[in-house]
């Protein structure tokens, strides 16, 4: 008797085929690789161009860079979770006046410091947030409270600020935000507006925005994403921008972390945070084309520009930006913090 294998297989072949998609999307995440030496890697910000700063200007920075790196990397190598370490270099530099978070945020067209921050788990994919915050001396803390101790993933305003006071979270005057280099820079900003023609121009100048963030991988193979900022000079009162928000400037999953900066409206327009990862979790794409096509391709594409750091649960890292620089840096195994601003600097790779 013939027996036709080919021929008895073929719907089950065609079958598979239909199905391959759908069996890739559901594919489980890559295990963790537990025992691996954690890696953190922060941003300052890509609002920055060669020549702003003075030498000690730039030296401050540096050192503020590597200050956020140890305190990350104490916690991650002690073994607590990538969060931890997270929060723990977002706080320094929340505290650094240099930065556009925390103490050092940019002014508001009014004259005031909102303030934005979110964090987000890549191992459960908690997430929190908080927005228009005045008067929290480190929004990275309650946007960590609101993911842990909350129901909600976002708060805002006075509500953020009364929950905050329930969880004891350090409040101050918001005098305490106010620098003199951030109030310089917004009466330009004021200035410039005031222009003929300032309509007709809709991109921001380059110091309007900065923002910190940090990505950590910690010793259980988890990933972690934050962002903490002050939004952009000279914005309108209530507005919110990407930092805060979980999928446009912040995001992790268990293959992929994110955090960005840049001119808010295009990220949150793009889901600029979520696009990266999603890339590598669909397409398969590597973390730096992910990083690159998305921050050097889709957003300035659309109008925008600005910079991100994406780590992998593999350790790969990218730092692509389109400005004039980026404060950016990482540590790793050895514990020595590698910091870098301008365009034409190199960062080694971890
Ligand atoms: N992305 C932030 C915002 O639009 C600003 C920044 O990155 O500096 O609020």
């Amino acid at each position: 008797m013939t027996t036709r294998p080919a021929t008895r297989m073929l719907p089950a072949l065609l079958w598979l085929l239909a199905a391959l998609p759908a069996l890739a999307l559901a594919a489980p995440a890559p295990a963790p690789a537990p025992g691996g030496a954690p890696l953190l890697v922060i941003h300052g910000g890509a609002g920055v161009d060669p020549g702003e700063l003075t030498a000690q200007e730039e030296s401050g920075a540096r050192a503020a860079l590597a200050a956020a790196l140890r305190a990350g990397h104490a916690e991650l190598a002690a073994g607590k979770p990538a969060l931890d370490g997270v929060a723990a270099a977002i706080r320094v530099l929340e505290d650094a006046p240099m930065f556009n978070a925390g103490r050092g945020a940019v002014f508001t067209h009014d004259g005031r410091n909102e303030l934005d921050a979110s964090v987000m788990d890549g191992a459960t994919g908690r997430a929190g947030a908080a927005a228009g915050l005045r008067r929290v001396r480190n929004p990275i803390d309650l946007a960590r409270a609101i993911m842990e101790r909350s129901r909600h993933v976002m708060m805002i305003g006075e509500g953020a600020e009364l929950f905050a006071t329930e969880q004891g979270i350090a409040l101050v005057e918001p005098e305490y935000f106010h620098t003199e280099r951030r109030w310089r820079q917004l009466q330009r900003a004021l200035r410039d507006a005031s222009q003929p023609h300032a309509l007709e121009s809709t991109a921001p100048a380059k110091a309007y925005f900065g923002t910190v963030g940090a990505v950590a991988l910690d010793a259980a193979g988890r990933l972690a994403a934050g962002t903490s900022t002050g939004g952009m000079t000279n914005k309108r009162y209530g507005r919110v921008g990407d930092a805060p928000i979980i999928g446009a400037g912040t995001w992790a999953d268990a293959r992929c972390a994110v955090s960005a900066t840049g001119w808010g409206e295009f990220y949150i327009r793009t889901a600029a945070a979520h696009e990266i990862c999603a890339r590598v979790r669909l397409s398969g794409d590597a973390i730096a084309k992910a990083a690159e096509d998305v921050v050097n391709g889709v957003i300035p594409q659309a109008g925008g520009n600005g910079g991100a750091i994406v780590l992998g649960a593999d350790g790969a890292v990218a730092f692509p930006f389109n400005t004039g620089g980026m404060y950016r840096g990482w540590i790793g195994a050895d514990g020595e913090p590698h910091v870098a601003i301008w365009r034409d600097e190199e960062l080694p790779a971890p």
